[in-house]
């Protein structure tokens, strides 16, 4: 029923004139999971594939007389559950509204529809000299829509920042179908609450986004990339803690562990244990700096000026840990001082309930995933690697981090949001949950506890 105007649903309800629908079987059915593996009972009621935000509140002011729960969609790379739709509820598929509406060189900002893919963005930017910051491995397919739902980070994240710190305005559809305005297009400015900063990591709960003003910087211009061995994780994470102490600020900073470089390719392993990729773009006076305080306890060290060849490996972690298993990609973050703490529990964990566990570090904000290998794809998760979940989550709290460095809470961490947020401030979420959408249709059961 792709492209007619007004279908009924599957049950029979009235959808908006003018709006494209879909109620095909295989339509709905593709819309169903997100890239988490968490299922939800039955599969969505029907597709909504809006072009402008007029459309979107169309949308919503239905869903919300007829109380239809509405999921909205980007790409569907959620790793939590959050983007994930079952039974009853319409899928809201923005990737359609995929127009970069402007780039303004002089004030440093884009202005952009949600469906925009990341990777996109930032080569529009490029063509500026200016670059959007925050890189996600999935910034081939990722939409700034979902980026901003879920406040995404990624490589580039410990210099540049987040999205969040991307954000300056946004465009939101509320559950009634009214629209808001949040923010500005300046790079300062205080008037208000910050409802940019609310809505941005609200996966999809709070409000629709259908536009958003973002911030470009100047385009990165690495000037080192170096590759170092260690003997142990241990300390190759002391050595990413060591850069900070000596004040340096890479662009990236990538661990990698014995397990994960043997799943990639033994013969990395036999440089070392562990492999920390660093970037520097600050002038050749960092990039010595930064080779002087790495090479320290290093067991092999390359340094390039073709980032490609030293960051191959990280980019092939995923892959290679896919082909061991089922992967269950966890998302912790510590305070960065701690994180050699954080991985050496790590490895004792995946000991303590004999499950394969590959981490993987965005080193430089401290921010770990440790990705569990749980059995064969297709099978079910043994209970081994929800008990190792759990104790991942117990301590990155007990080391004063959080349960969620960038993925989200969604469906799959909500038992552990109370535990790190507390009854007080959990209830203050709820209540602002409930002041934005009263009747609860926006991605409901996702991200509060
Ligand atoms: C291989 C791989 C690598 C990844 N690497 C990273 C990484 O490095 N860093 C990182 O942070 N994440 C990473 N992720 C997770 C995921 O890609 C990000 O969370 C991303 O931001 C999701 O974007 P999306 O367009 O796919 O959103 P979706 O999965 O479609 O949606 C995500 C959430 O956003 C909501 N949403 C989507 N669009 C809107 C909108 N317009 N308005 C309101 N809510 C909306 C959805 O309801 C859902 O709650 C990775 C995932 C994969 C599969």
């Amino acid at each position: 029923m792709t492209g007619l105007q007004a279908p009924p649903t599957t049950t029979g309800r009235q959808t908006p004139p003018g709006v494209e629908w879909s109620t095909e079987a295989d339509v709905r059915a593709e819309r169903r999971l997100d890239r988490s593996g968490w299922e939800p009972d039955g599969i969505p009621e029907a597709v909504a594939f809006p072009r402008t935000p007029e459309e979107v509140q169309q949308i919503l002011r239905e869903a919300t007389l007829s109380r239809t729960p509405v999921v909205p969609r980007g790409a569907g790379t959620a790793l939590t559950g959050a983007s994930a739709a079952g039974t009853g509820t319409i899928v809201l598929d923005l990737s359609r509204m995929d127009r970069i509406v402007e780039i303004r060189p002089a004030d440093g900002v884009a202005i952009v529809e949600p469906g925009v893919v990341t990777a996109e963005l930032d080569r529009a930017a490029g063509a500026y000299g200016l670059s959007y910051a925050p890189d996600p491995a999935s910034l081939a397919v990722s939409t700034i829509g979902g980026n901003i739902a879920t406040n995404a980070g990624g490589l580039r994240c410990a210099k540049y920042g987040v999205t969040r710190d991307a954000v300056l305005g946004l465009d939101v559809v509320l559950a009634s179908g009214e629209r808001i305005s949040t923010g500005r297009a300046t790079l300062k400015g205080v008037a208000g609450y910050d409802l940019t900063g609310l809505f941005v990591g609200s996966e999809g709960t709070l409000g629709v986004v259908v536009g958003a003003t973002l911030r470009l910087r100047p385009l990165p211009e690495p000037t080192a990339t170096i590759a170092a061995s260690y003997p142990d994780i241990t300390t190759a994470a002391a050595a990413s803690v060591a850069l900070a102490e000596a004040r340096i600020q890479p662009v990236l900073a990538e661990l990698l562990d014995e397990a994960t470089l043997n799943a990639i390719d033994p013969a990395l392993r036999a440089a070392g244990a562990a492999l920390l990729i660093v970037q520097t773009d600050g002038g050749p006076d960092e990039a010595a700096r930064a080779l002087e305080v790495l090479t320290k306890g290093a067991t092999t060290i390359r340094s390039a000026t073709d980032p490609a060849s030293l960051l191959a490996a990280r980019r092939q972690a995923l892959p290679a840990i896919e082909r061991l298993g089922r992967p269950l990609i966890e998302d912790i973050a510590v305070p960065r001082s701690r994180l050699a703490e954080a991985v050496r529990e790590i490895e004792t964990i995946a000991a303590r309930h004999e499950v394969p566990i590959c981490t993987l570090a965005h080193a430089g904000d401290g921010n770990v995933h440790p990705i569990i290998v749980a059995g064969r794809h297709g099978e079910p998760i043994p209970a081994s690697a929800h008990r190792a979940a759990d104790d991942i989550f117990a301590l990155a709290l007990r080391l004063g981090g959080t349960v969620t460095g960038e993925h989200g809470i969604g469906v799959l961490k909500k038992a552990w949001l109370r535990r790190e947020l507390g009854d007080l401030s959990l209830d203050l979420h709820h209540q602002i949950k409930a002041l934005f959408d009263p009747h609860g249709i926006l991605n409901p059961g996702k991200a509060l506890a």
